[in-house]
C-alpha cells in the first residue's frame, strides 16, 4: 500500500527502527526492492534522485513506482531523493509521491531554509512529508562530483543548534544530517561521529535520516540507528550487487586469450548449459533483479534491527 515517508517514520520510532530508502531508477530495482521488502514484511521507501533523471526520467518511472507500491503487501513510501530545484518537487508532487527530498545544502543556510519553507507548503497541499538536509554529504548521489562546502572534515557535520532553528522553522518530517558519510563507492573508511545524530535528536526532536551508507559496517549502521536514525539511504551497493550478478553468469564462460602478443578474455555464457545458445536480454534483467533483490534483504534485516 501506499503511504507517505511520516507514516512509516511513526512505525520506526515504535519500533526503535529504520527504514531502507533505495533508489529505483530503473522497473528492476522497483520489483527487487519491493519484493526484498513483501519478503521480510518490513516497510519500505522507493526513491527516485534528480541525478538518475538522464538514465530514467522521473515521469516515466514516477507513476511505475506509484502504481507498484500501491500493490505491494507492505506500507511503500514514493519519495523524491535529492530534489534541487523546486520545479522538479514539484513534478514529483504532481506525479504523486508521497514524500520529497529537497536538498538546498549548498546553498547558504537563510536560502536553504526558505526554499525548504517553500517546499513544506507545497507538499502539505498534496499530503507528502518533507526531508530537508543541512550540513553536506559530499559526493553528489551519483558518487560523482563534490557539492562540499570545502574539504575540512569538521565543517561538514550537522550542527546540532542549526537544525534545531531549522526543524522548528520549516516543520519538515526528517532531516538528513552529515556525520560522516559519503555517497558513492567509498574510498577511506568514513569517520563517523554518533554525537552529532544524538545531539541532533535531542535538541530538534526529528527523526534522522543516513545518506551515503557506503563502505559502513553492519554493526555502524546498528549503532547509527540505535543513536536515532530512522531512514537510511541505500544504493550504491545494491547496483553493483546487481551488476555482479550478471557478471558472474558471463564470468561462467570467460577463457584467457593471447592472439599476436596480445592478451585479452573471450566471455560467453553458459546459460542452460549450452554453450551455443544467445544470451537473451530477459535473462540478463532476471539475473540483476534476483542479485538486487538479495543484496536489499540483507540492508533491509540490519535496518529493522531484527538480527542484532
Ligand atoms: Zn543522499
Amino acid at each position: 500500500m501506499l503511504v507517505t515517508l511520516r507514516q512509516i517514520l511513526n512505525l520506526c520510532e515504535a519500533r526503535k527502527c529504520a527504514v531502507g530508502s533505495f533508489n529505483t531508477p530503473n522497473l528492476e530495482a522497483v520489483m527487487a526492492v519491493i519484493g526484498a521488502a513483501e519478503e521480510l514484511d518490513v516497510p519500505v521507501i522507493i526513491q527516485h534522485a534528480e541525478v538518475h533523471e538522464e538514465i530514467m526520467p522521473i515521469d516515466v518511472i514516477g507513476p511505475i513506482m506509484i502504481a507498484m507500491a500501491k500493490k505491494a503487501k507492505v506500507p511503500v513510501c514514493v519519495h523524491l531523493d535529492h530534489g534541487e530545484t523546486l520545479e522538479y518537487v514539484c513534478r514529483a508532487l504532481d506525479l504523486g509521491f508521497t514524500s520529497v527530498m529537497y536538498d538546498g545544502s549548498v546553498l547558504p543556510f537563510e536560502e536553504n531554509l526558505a526554499n525548504t519553507q517553500m517546499v513544506v507548503s507545497f507538499a502539505r497541499q498534496t499530503g507528502a512529508s518533507v526531508e530537508a538536509e543541512i550540513g553536506c554529504m559530499g559526493k553528489r548521489e551519483t558518487g560523482t562530483g563534490s557539492a562540499g562546502n570545502g574539504t575540512d572534515p569538521d565543517k561538514i557535520y550537522t550542527d546540532p543548534e542549526q537544525a534545531k532553528i531549522f526543524v522548528e522553522a520549516t516543520g519538515i518530517d526528517a532531516l538528513a544530517c552529515s556525520f560522516g558519510t559519503t555517497h558513492g563507492v567509498y574510498l577511506s573508511a568514513p569517520k563517523l561521529d554518533f554525537s552529532v545524530v544524538e545531539r541532533v535528536r535531542e535538541k530538534a526532536h526529528i527523526p534522522v535520516v543516513m545518506h551515503g551508507g557506503s563502505g559502513v559496517s553492519d554493526e555502524d549502521f546498528r549503532r547509527a540507528i540505535r543513536s536515532g536514525v530512522r531512514k537510511v539511504n541505500y544504493y550504491t551497493y545494491m547496483a553493483i550487487a546487481g551488476g555482479k550478478g550478471i557478471e558472474d553468469q558471463f564470468r561462467m564462460g570467460c577463457i584467457p586469450l593471447e592472439k599476436n602478443g596480445k592478451k585479452y578474455k573471450y566471455c560467453y555464457s553458459l546459460v542452460e548449459g549450452d554453450h551455443d545458445e544467445p544470451v537473451m536480454y530477459h535473462d540478463i534483467v532476471r539475473w540483476g533483479t534476483q542479485a538486487m533483490k538479495e543484496n536489499c534483504k540483507k540492508a533491509m534485516k540490519v535496518f529493522a534491527m531484527k538480527d542484532k
